[in-house]
């Protein structure tokens, strides 16, 4: 049985320089510059004007990180979130859902906050699912 969605935080990059993002992420994910690179500056990135902050959150954790200030090289009040096994960028998503701030790669693709099915949290090695949909 595959496992229920987690979320990746994705905000709108302000500015043309990406070297705040890299920095940051290097710090967050205590990873090598390398690797910051690659998860900040793949083209479609630069094309699209998102950034990925956080990945794999669950839905606590993911309210925590959209409520709190968000780091200054994106734009304000523009954090959403994104199914983490979707593989994909904000700006290849076709639908959303607004109550959430969910994008959701297909037009009219269901939420998995709606449907009842998606990871509680991820903290701490400890991952909770929210199952309530009647599709299991
Ligand atoms: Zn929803």
């Amino acid at each position: 049985m595959e496992s229920p969605p987690s979320f990746d935080l994705w905000a709108r990059h302000r500015g043309t320089s990406l070297t705040d993002a890299v920095k940051w992420t290097m710090k967050l994910r205590s990873c090598s510059l390398a690797d910051a690179m690659r998860y900040v500056l793949p083209v479609r990135n630069r094309e699209h004007g998102w950034v990925q902050l956080y990945f794999d959150l669950g839905w606590l954790e993911a309210q925590e990180f959209l409520s709190a200030p968000l780091p200054d090289f994106v734009e304000p009040g523009s954090a959403v979130l994104l199914d983490h096994d979707s593989y994909t960028t904000p700006e290849r998503c076709r639908g959303r859902c607004d109550a959430h701030r969910i994008y959701l790669y297909r037009e009219g693709g269901s939420c998995p906050v709606c449907d009842g099915d998606y990871m509680l949290t991820t903290r701490g090695g400890f991952r909770t699912a929210v199952r309530t949909s009647r599709r299991y």
